[in-house]
């Protein structure tokens, strides 16, 4: 039986939110204290910021040439983050940039409302116009994260239960969450969806709660459609918190001297 990508969505969100509700009583329940709560979550946040750094702006943009530690951190938080098979990320990504908010851009709100992306009811018009970048295709580890994805994924989380099983509830249910509200977010308020048709076009998010939901950069979605190889968000008055991870963790090293 095939499940439909709108049911698949559905059940990862609905078995994500259930998770983290018997997760919380639970953990508290076994002894865990606010304090190591707040810990878990911190260090959980900071790979959900080096897993979208390396789904969008390295694998997807190909923006920046990372060292040989910082694409393997970079694989592992988008496993231990679960959000989708990032070739798939990459490609639906790249076909929003070239056919911005038309009825060929995969999520944008002249099409979709928030509830349609949140819940992935996409249509069919997810079949045309798409680039397959061929840097992810050349990349044989990105490719293997990326074939053997959902088995990483799940090994990992089981793993993680076995050494800690209220951990294991607060990770990665926690983060893909936090990363399906934010990318959402970010398609919708990103590109003005709450302002109607006629002024959607990609803009640097102003909402106060932008950046504590993205806490990646992302907020300033208008600096990276102005310049989407470029690897940082900056521009505009803007800041991006993503952009030291990606100097000072991420990047070679060498190539960071030549700039
Ligand atoms: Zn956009
Ligand atoms: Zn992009």
């Amino acid at each position: 039986m095939k499940i439909s990508l709108t049911n698949q969505i559905k059940l990862r969100i609905s078995i994500c939110i259930l998770l983290v509700i018997i997760g919380i009583p639970y953990w508290f329940y076994t002894g865990g204290t606010l304090l190591g709560l707040i810990a878990l979550r911190l260090f959980a946040m900071f790979i959900h910021t080096v897993g979208s750094i390396g789904n969008h702006r390295w694998l997807a943009h190909n923006s920046f040439k990372p060292s040989s530690f910082g694409a393997r951190f970079m694989l592992i938080s988008i496993v231990m983050n679960g959000l989708e098979k990032p070739l798939f990320y990459s490609i639906t990504h790249l076909a929003h940039h070239r056919h911005v908010d038309t009825e060929l851009d995969p999520h944008t709100p002249v099409v979709y409302s928030f509830w349609d992306m949140f819940w992935g009811r996409y249509g069919t018009k997810l079949k045309t116009g798409y680039i397959v970048p061929k840097h992810f295709l050349r990349n044989k580890e990105a490719m293997f994260v990326h074939n053997h994805f959902w088995k990483l994924v799940i090994s990992f989380n089981v793993l993680l239960a076995i050494i800690d099983l209220p951990t294991a509830l607060l990770f990665t249910p926690v983060n893909f969450l936090g990363a399906w509200i934010g990318a959402n977010i970010v398609n919708y308020h990103g590109h003005n969806g709450h302002k109607g048709r006629e002024q959607i076009e990609p803009i640097n998010m102003a909402h106060w709660w932008a950046f504590l939901i993205s806490f990646s950069g992302e907020e300033n979605h208008k600096n990276h459609h102005d310049a989407p190889s470029c690897y940082h968000f900056e521009g505009n008055g803007r800041k991006d918190p993503a952009r030291w991870i990606v100097e000072y963790i991420l990047m070679d090293k060498d190539r960071l001297k030549v700039a």
